[in-house]
């Protein structure tokens, strides 16, 4: 587990350091990132906005690519210990019939594990060699120096300026460090223009298996994790803001019997009018390095969480960057992030010219402070919460399909993992894409004319690039 300390302390632990590290985030990138370093001997200071520890937050659906990472960290087995394996899917529709029930352990048996766990588990299961963690503090100011990045870290006490070989912005979707460094032009959002709130009910004894339910303006995905089911209700932001209550009781006035499990799922965000509500939004940098300041997870390509990938995305990631930085110098740093170019499957790589291009060198004015965060947001529940967002969608419920051609969504290239300083681990199970390629494959046939949501709303993301994504 990571121990709360002082940022002095912290501060004084990264003085002598071969390369002075700022991490902004202790979420799943963030931490990664940090235990990474720590291996090789450093002390990056690592802060996190929340006051205290996540709690349990919501559920994830890890797929096989977080596997090498979990092995270079050593946790796999805490990791096995603290999840489940998700070895079913079934989803229906609002008249209450199953549409497919499919076993995917066969397809995982050749890839990978595919498990649920909730996001607090993962902290700890990342955390668990320790390491010093800042809690109830942020970046409120970057500037650049000669050889180095000048960060104002403020803990609510005293703000403190220190000076950096690196930044590393991993404070997720809304990364207000990213504000700091890039105007709010050059990140691109697709609005979806749904929100579902995220609960929790109890478990069942289905625990390998995740269901789903979809129809027009309604999703409910109900997702297990160790001793708990995980549950999503979402519509059209101009259905949900009428409320958890008032909106659930219209998704059971237009179904049938939905099953048991559903019902759960149902009855549980309506006893919830404080449910955190997530707006499902995504979002894409088109650059994802600043000179030494680097976006990390979802701070540089943030996915719906409905495409049930991100996080997974962010630990690869987190694990390349960690690995690129092993070695690097103070002088060779702004070259190292950018050369994530060639890097794993959550960067692109194999596939030129789908990369945002390489930022420029340093594009932070000379004296700092620059400017002042934009916002330090509510402390939140768990994860990069955004502040609940109730505004109704611009226009109609969306349901139009349209072509979804952001690149970084993932690949379906096999992952190979060439980047320089990555050659002491590579994978067999690379092919965990083939996975993502497969389930998108699966997604893609319901979504298509003859299939189940052919006149119903529904939402996904495919993680096939260029694949279509029905809303
Ligand atoms: C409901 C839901 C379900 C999801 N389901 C899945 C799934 O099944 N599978 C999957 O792979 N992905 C899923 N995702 C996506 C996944 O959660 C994210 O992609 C992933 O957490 C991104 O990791 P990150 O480290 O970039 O950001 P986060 O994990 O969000 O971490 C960012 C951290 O930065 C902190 N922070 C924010 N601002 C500041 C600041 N200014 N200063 C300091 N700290 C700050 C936040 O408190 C947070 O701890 C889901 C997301 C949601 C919301």
């Amino acid at each position: 587990m990571l121990e709360a300390t002082s940022i002095q302390a912290q501060l004084a632990g990264a003085r002598g350091d071969r390369l002075r590290v700022l991490v902004v985030g202790a979420g799943v990138a963030g931490t990664i990132v940090a235990q990474l370093l720590r291996r090789e001997g450093l002390h990056p200071v690592l802060v996190e906005r929340s006051a205290r520890e996540a709690d349990s937050g919501y559920m994830l659906a890890l797929m096989p690519l977080v596997d090498p990472v979990l092995d270079t960290l050593g946790v796999p087995e805490r990791y096995l210990a603290d999840s489940v394996g998700l070895d079913r899917y079934r989803f229906r529709n609002p008249a209450g019939t199953t549409l497919g029930e499919y076993s995917l352990a066969g397809l995982f048996e050749r890839f990978g594990d595919y498990r649920g766990i909730s996001r607090g588990e993962l902290l700890g299961v990342l955390g668990s060699a320790g390491g010093a963690v800042t809690y109830g503090t942020t970046v409120t100011a970057l500037g650049r120096r000669p050889a180095a990045v000048a960060a104002t870290l403020d803990d609510g006490a005293a703000p403190v300026e220190a000076e950096f070989d690196l930044v590393v912005a991993a404070d997720g979707l809304h990364s207000p460090t990213r504000g700091l460094v890039l105007d709010p032009g050059r990140v691109a959002t697709y609005d979806t223009g749904w929100g579902g709130w995220v609960a929790w009910a109890e478990p069942d004894q289905d625990v390998d298996l995740s269901e789903e339910l979809w129809g027009v303006g309604v999703f409910v995905g109900t997702y297990p994790v160790k001793d708990r089911l995980g549950v999503i209700v979402a519509g059209p932001r101009s259905d949900t803001e009428a409320g958890t209550e008032r909106f659930v009781a219209g998704v059971r006035r237009r179904s049938g019997s939905v099953g048991p499990r559903i019902g759960r799922a149902l009855d549980a965000v309506a006893r919830s009018p404080d449910a955190y509500y997530w707006s499902l939004t995504d979002c894409r940098s088109d650059t994802w390095s600043v000179g030494r300041v680097a976006l990390l997870g979802d701070a540089a390509a943030g996915f719906l969480p409905t495409a049930g990938i991100g996080a997974a995305m962010a630990m690869e990631s987190a694990w390349v960057l960690g690995s690129l930085l092993a070695d690097a110098t103070p002088d060779g740093v702004p070259r190292r992030p950018r050369s994530l170019r060639g890097g794993p499957a959550a960067q692109g790589g194999g596939r030129p010219g789908q990369l945002p291009p390489a930022g420029p060198p340093d594009v932070l004015p000379q004296q700092g402070p620059v400017r002042a965060a934009q916002h330090r947001g509510p402390v939140h529940p768990p994860g990069d919460g955004p502040a609940p967002h109730h505004q109704a969608a611009p226009g109609a419920a969306p349901r139009q399909v349209r072509r979804y051609d952001a690149p970084l969504r993932s690949t379906m290239a096999p992952v190979r993992y060439s980047a320089p300083g990555l050659a002491r681990k590579t994978t067999t199970r690379a092919t965990s894409s083939g996975v993502a390629a497969r389930l998108s494959g699966l997604w893609a046939r319901m979504a298509s004319p003859a299939g189940p949501w052919r006149n119903g709303a529904a939402m996904s993301v495919s993680t096939k690039p260029g694949a279509t994504v029905v809303t």
